[in-house]
């Protein structure tokens, strides 16, 4: 290991063998730096210590008690063939049941007769009370919580990067020295410490603060970075005839709304000057943006140029590719050409113009290029927007697509790079989402409701958070949530067996995600079981109802878009959810505002405060991506950290860490 390298490789650190190592590829962690990133989820305060004859008197809240193990079994139900394992615990003040579902490992780790520190609820069955599948501990104090997976356990995690916790193996710290005095934050290494390793809950927001603020400020960084390279720049001029997009426009199967019109012209105005466009279109699910980026593409291409469409998934990018070929007709534009590149798909005729693809695109070289339209931005960091700048001439025009709430006052504080174009309002004649959380005691009845509604042609989505039982434990206790497999055949033998049920996941080829959606699309299948990956950006009209289950294993952002994909259409449209948490209460709250919420923006915000301050964002569950909502939190923060980045942008040069890491960042390899 060589000090001060910020290269070194996972594998050479201590104790990380060739299973670890695979474990923490899987997690985008490669090189000890990102270890280093690879922040707690949150911190658990196990200071707190209290008497078992106290716990006793707590029921229903989570506690902590120190404890000698008296007695341990363990057994295995002929039901269910279950692992329970059992303790009896002792204090000084008293004894306490402790019961672990499915967890025998516990009964392998437990000594009797030590000592352990143990955290849970307390709860009750028949009147008895126990401590519900506490987690166990050496001792008492403050532990990171870190985001697990089915190798990786939290706590192994923590010990790897306790170990690496010196400042010999520190990579050099990214943050100015000024940046770092002005703002009173800690170094890198202290900052390292404290979130890994807090000795205190405050000592822990300090470092939490720190890297918040290093993300915010090079992601400000980035974007000023950016904008300066956009000003430097010539673009391709589009001459926009106002008769040829009107006579387009009136061909449409339906009418703009007024925002639809208003943003239409402010991307006609960029696109006919002489500067790149580089602009952002937000608007919450089912708003109608992808029709304006559309018309944008014809107009480039009108011109004699070329457009490029992205998307972040396959089953995105064959949607748009179907719908635009069908506009190209509706729309008569037989110079048209589109070609879909995505994965390992082609379909690319030879004068092809508009070419549609997930980011496998970033690699083709295209002569003449526009305009790039980048569909669910929120998917993509910034470090994708420039890499497709090399070879052209001149700098294509950029239009982003997103559906992630980000407040218009601090939209330009953190994107100082991009304009911003909003659609308040959906196309007319929607029916509002009618949303439900369904108890499980209805759950026939509504099965009977939606089985009505299929008989009356429409369709249905069924969310389940894993593929297969058992596979993934990226979840916390995986083994209780829904699978898509397993979701299908009970589907089965309940009243919507007699449909015709489908399945749609990730690790499907992309043939037969295709096949399965276009099926879907032609109402060949009733019922869509699936896994996240209709999460964005699919629009079937004819669904009119959205089943989610273990709703509470989603974010709310998440939650909104799986809602999204129904009520794209005119009839009535529903979304049921199902949770077997309801005990919890922050989930029953977070699942209650959902039903009573339908504003992106509102919910966003609701789960930030839910989660309160202290914790860092699960990203995977956030919804967004890119950017974090937790810079939000704090408008000082976000001054300071905007503030700096704009003094320091113009001496880049004396900060050459920093300036190869906000290349990277705006990956604007053309421009050396
Ligand atoms: P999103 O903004 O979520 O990407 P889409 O662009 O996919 O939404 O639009 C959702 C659906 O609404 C599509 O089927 C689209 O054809 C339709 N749509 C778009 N604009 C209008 C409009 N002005 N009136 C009626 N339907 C519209
Ligand atoms: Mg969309």
């Amino acid at each position: 290991m060589s000090p001060k390298n910020p290269d070194v490789k996972i594998e050479d650190l201590i104790g990380v063998g060739e299973k670890l190592k695979h474990s923490f590829h899987k997690i985008g962690i490669f090189y000890l730096r990102d270890l280093i990133y690879f922040l707690p989820r949150k911190i658990l305060n196990l200071e707190n210590v209290i008497s078992i004859s106290k716990a006793k008197t707590l029921e229903n809240q989570s506690v902590v008690i120190k404890a000698r193990v008296l007695d341990l079994s363990i057994i295995r139900t002929k039901f269910k063939r279950m692992w329970i394992i059992e303790a009896l615990l002792e204090d000084k003040t008293g004894a306490i049941r402790a019961v672990w579902f499915n967890q025998p490992f516990i009964h392998k780790n437990l000594i009797r007769n030590d000592e352990y520190v143990f955290y849970g609820q307390i709860s009750t069955n028949q009147n008895k009370i126990f401590l519900n599948s506490p987690e166990v501990y050496f001792s008492s104090g403050i532990f990171p919580i870190y985001r697990q997976t089915k190798n990786l356990s939290s706590k192994r995690i923590s010990k790897i990067i306790s170990k690496i916790l010196k400042p010999s193996l520190m990579p050099p710290d990214i943050l100015p020295k000024e940046v770092i005095a002005t703002n009173n934050l800690l170094d890198f290494f202290s900052a390292a410490r404290a979130v890994h390793a807090p000795q205190s809950e405050s000592e822990f927001a300090r470092g939490r603060y720190r890297f918040l603020f290093e993300e915010l400020f090079t992601f400000a960084l980035t974007n000023q970075f950016i904008k300066n390279q956009f000003e430097k720049e010539k673009s391709y001029k589009i001459k926009i005839e106002r008769a040829y997009l009107s006579n387009i426009i009136s061909k449409l199967p339906f009418r703009l709304t007024a925002d639809q019109k208003k943003t239409l012209k402010e991307v006609t105005d960029d696109l006919s000057s002489p500067r790149p466009m580089n602009r952002l279109i937000q608007g919450d699910v089912g708003s109608g943006k992808t029709i304006i980026a559309f018309l944008a593409c014809v107009l480039a291409i009108k011109n004699g140029y070329k457009s490029i469409f992205m998307a972040p998934t396959e089953i995105l990018c064959d949607q748009h590719f179907q719908t635009f070929k069908n506009l190209a007709k509706i729309l008569k534009l037989p110079n048209l050409k589109i070609a879909l590149i995505s994965g390992k798909k082609k379909d690319e005729p030879k004068d092809a113009n508009l070419f549609v693809g997930t980011h496998a695109l970033i690699n083709k070289k295209i002569n003449n290029l526009a305009l790039i339209v980048i569909d669910e931005q929120q998917r993509f960091g910034v470090e994708q927007r420039n890499t497709l700048l090399e070879g052209s001439g001149h700098m294509p025009h950029y239009l982003s697509l997103s559906a992630t709430p980000i407040p218009r006052s601090l939209f330009h504080v953190i994107f100082s790079s991009c304009e911003l174009s909003q659609i308040m309002e959906k196309p007319s004649g929607r029916e509002k989402i009618k949303t439900f959380l369904v108890p499980e005691e209805k759950r026939k009845s509504s099965y009977a409701f939606v089985d009505s509604l299929i008989k009356k042609g429409q369709q249905v989505f069924v969310v389940c958070p894993l593929i297969e039982q058992n596979t993934e434990f990226s979840i916390q206790n995986a083994g209780e949530r829904k699978a898509v497999n397993e979701e299908m055949e009970r589907l089965k033998k309940t009243i919507l067996g007699k449909r015709k049920i489908a399945i749609l996941h990730g690790r499907l080829s992309a043939a037969e995600k295709q096949i399965t959606m276009e099926k879907f699309k032609n109402k060949k299948i009733d019922i869509l079981v699936s896994t996240s990956v209709v999460e964005v950006g699919i629009d079937i009209k004819n669904a009119s109802v959205i089943i989610i289950e273990d709703a509470d294993s989603f974010g709310l952002a998440q939650l909104h878009q799986f809602r999204g994909r129904v009520g794209r259409g005119e009839i009535q449209s529903y979304c049921l959810i199902f949770s077997s948490k309801l005990f919890n209460p922050i989930s029953k709250q977070r699942l209650k505002a959902f039903v009573q919420n339908d504003d992106g923006f509102e919910l966003a915000n609701f789960d930030l405060k839910l989660r309160g301050p202290g914790a860092f964002f699960d990203t995977d569950q956030s919804g967004f991506r890119g950017i974090n909502p937790l810079w939000f939190e704090n408008g000082q923060m976000l001054k300071d950290a905007t503030s700096s980045a704009r003094r320091i942008l113009p001496e880049i040069d004396k900060h050459p860490i920093l300036r190869e890491k906000i290349k990277a960042l705006a990956n604007l390899k053309r421009l050396e």
